[in-house]
């Protein structure tokens, strides 16, 4: 089982590897995010030993289960799923250092709150909804550029660029459309040049679509399926609106 595990990610490795050199971009540039929603602990534990220690959850719940048998090993945690703003002062016990998935004002208001009483910063991703899938979270490219000036405001969160969920098609083409607008608001955010607002991570591309992300500018891809295998819950149980 562990042999598998460590057997995806060198595959995955080498698919990063590949798609950076046919895009003439460095592979240093280009994170591995392991995403391991539903993953157990033993199992996260088995990549961390082997040294891939950049993870992420979409669940406080989930986190917090997983805490205490993974905090000797040292790791990143980042949150990549959508956050209720009940459940904010959770999630900062559980030493997550970027909140990708920042999507909405009253959530960057409650969040700056908690943080100021804590005396804490955080580094953030503004998610966008690249793909305009009522099902999928993340502001809308119309609206992100406002949003992202009103969050730049609270001086306890650090913006450091984007993230999205591409369009789930075989239809490459149409999946890299995601992938570009993202780019091309990472641009337009840049030459704002807002204060205390960085642009330097792009956060885009998963199990099945990496490659066109890797070739679009990604700079973390968050991959999951790929290496821990299937998932018996589905996706929409972490992505829809209607369920927690
Ligand atoms: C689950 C998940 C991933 C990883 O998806 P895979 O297809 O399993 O690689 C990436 N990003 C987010 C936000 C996720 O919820």
């Amino acid at each position: 089982m562990s042999e598998e595990i460590l057997q995806n990610i060198v595959v995955i490795q080498e698919r990063i590897n590949n798609a950076c050199k046919e895009n003439g971009r460095n592979p240093n540039e280009v994170k591995l995010l392991l995403a391991t929603k539903t993953v157990p602990g033993e199992r996260i534990k088995i990549v961390l030993q082997a040294g891939y220690t950049l993870i992420a959850e979409n669940k406080v719940q989930e986190l917090k289960e997983k805490y205490e048998g993974l905090k000797e090993i040292s790791h990143t945690n980042h949150f990549i799923g959508h956050l209720q703003t009940n459940k904010i002062k959770d999630l900062l016990k559980y030493n997550v250092s970027c909140i990708q998935s920042l999507d909405r004002l009253d959530l960057a208001e409650k969040l700056h709150q908690r943080l100021q009483f804590e005396n804490k910063t955080i580094e953030v991703l503004i998610q966008v909804n690249t793909s305009f899938e009522e099902s999928k979270f993340g502001a809308s490219p119309d609206n992100v550029i406002e949003l992202i000036k009103q969050v730049s405001q609270f001086e306890t969160i650090k913006i450091k660029g984007l993230m999205t969920i591409g369009l789930f098609s075989a239809d490459t083409e149409k999946v890299r459309k995601c992938f570009r607008l993202l780019k091309d608001i990472q641009q337009q955010i840049i030459n704002l040049n807002i204060a205390n607002v960085q642009m330097q991570e792009l956060s885009m591309g998963m199990s099945g679509d990496m490659e066109t992300a890797i070739a679009e500018g990604a700079t973390i891809v968050r991959v999951g399926t790929a290496i821990f295998g299937q998932r018996s819950t589905p996706d929409s149980y972490y992505w829809n609106e209607n369920k927690d």
